[in-house]
């Protein structure tokens, strides 16, 4: 189930604008389009890919989402992608202006050209009761993370004059040497490729623009989460070097497993024992649901293994009005170490039964007949 990431299959930056996605995507659909690439089923996938891809970024709502919990925030919209283009695409705005811009972009600098290397993004691991899973909460976590240097503001020299040209390479991070015929390009070892060298290092960095520091930071837990449930935190991240965009943080969540209810999708279940009687006779008992007790109607004769459903007692769904149900499984315990005058009732209520009072049995031993009559 593990779908790659809309942005890396539309090649773009998580804080990529709306022109940037569109033209991403253009560059896409036109590489793998169908028409293209006749009887390729890789180029098709990579273009139904693209175009899921371009249909949640592309609309505001669904690309908030994305950001938020990744797959799982954009997953019940997953309808409509069976078509190439996927719904809500509308195709002559993608290649509406198609030729005009294959002309005048003709080699000039729509190349981009070398990004800043951006911050790390984060992982942070955190486990979750079981009902704050289901209600959501909000708490302050404490992470490390890469935050530019204060001593010299980022800059990563002492005078904060900041980092100057390599003289070696004159800042092309390249040097070049003629080896036989061929002129061949090398990193420059003075600068590693960098093309500028800090001659007085910050002392606190040690020319590293950034150090590492512990903070807090608020995480809120939206209700219905479950185990592998990502939020992301845009700019939350590392600090990218000599004053480069932040990275994200990501809070990647794992669900505490409870004594009594299991979580089935947005349903939970349990499992509760039953007298004899109870079964017999119905009864209503009162149990414990998440968010309270709640009362569970036991019609008279209910067999052992039988499920019964208490509607909205389970799980909030994650971006939709609503709850999912709570199936109680009833187990009719048989009673044990009878008395005797317990014995005596049970033998006396044998003897009353009729073939009405135990459909399962009276329909098994008709089977039996006709199987060996
Ligand atoms: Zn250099
Ligand atoms: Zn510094």
């Amino acid at each position: 189930m593990s779908k790659a990431d809309y942005y890396e299959v539309l090649g773009v930056s998580r804080d990529a604008s709306d022109q940037e996605l569109k033209s991403a995507y253009r560059q896409q659909a036109m590489k793998y389009h169908p028409d293209r690439n006749p009887g390729d089923h890789s180029a098709e996938e990579r273009f139904k890919e693209a175009s899921e891809a371009y249909q949640v970024l592309s609309d505001a709502d669904k690309r908030a989402a994305y950001d938020r919990y990744g797959h799982a925030g954009v997953s019940g919209s997953g309808q409509g992608f069976g078509g190439p283009f996927g719904a809500g695409v509308d195709i002559s705005d993608i290649f509406g202006d198609l030729f005009g811009e294959m002309f005048s972009m003709g080699g000039t600098g729509q190349r981009r050209t070398q990004r800043q290397q951006r911050g790390d993004d984060l992982r942070f691991d955190m486990t979750v009761d079981f009902e704050a899973a289901i209600f959501g909460y909000e708490t302050d976590v404490k992470i490390r993370r890469q935050e530019p240097c204060e001593a010299c503001k980022g800059s990563g020299s002492a005078s904060r004059r900041g980092p100057a040209t390599c003289v070696h390479c004159n800042g092309r991070g390249q040097v070049r040497f003629q080896q036989g015929f061929f002129s061949v390009a090398r990193t420059c070892p003075a600068c590693g490729g960098a093309g500028q060298v800090i001659s007085d290092p910050c002392a606190t960095c040690r020319g590293e623009t950034r150090v590492t520091k512990e903070l807090k930071l608020h995480v809120k837990v939206p209700p219905g989460v479950e185990t592998g449930t990502r939020i992301r935190y845009a700019g939350e991240g590392d600090a990218g070097r000599a004053g480069a965009p932040k990275g994200d943080l990501y809070v990647v969540l794992s669900i505490r497993s409870h004594e009594f209810f299991q979580r089935d999708g947005h349903n939970l279940r349990c499992v509760l024992p039953i007298s004899f009687p109870q079964a017999a006779l119905g009864a209503e008992i009162e149990i414990p649901a998440i968010g309270g007790n709640v009362t569970l109607k036991i019609p008279e004769g209910t067999p052992s293994g039988k499920e019964l459903r208490v509607r909205g007692k389970g799980i909030p769904f994650l971006n939709e009005k609503g709850s999912g149900d709570l199936i109680v499984k009833v187990m009719v315990e048989i009673p044990k170490k009878l008395n005797r005058a317990q014995r005596e009732l049970v033998s006396q209520l044998a003897e009353s039964l009729t073939v009405e009072n135990k459909p399962a049995s009276a329909s098994f031993l008709e089977k039996m007949k006709d199987l060996f009559s």
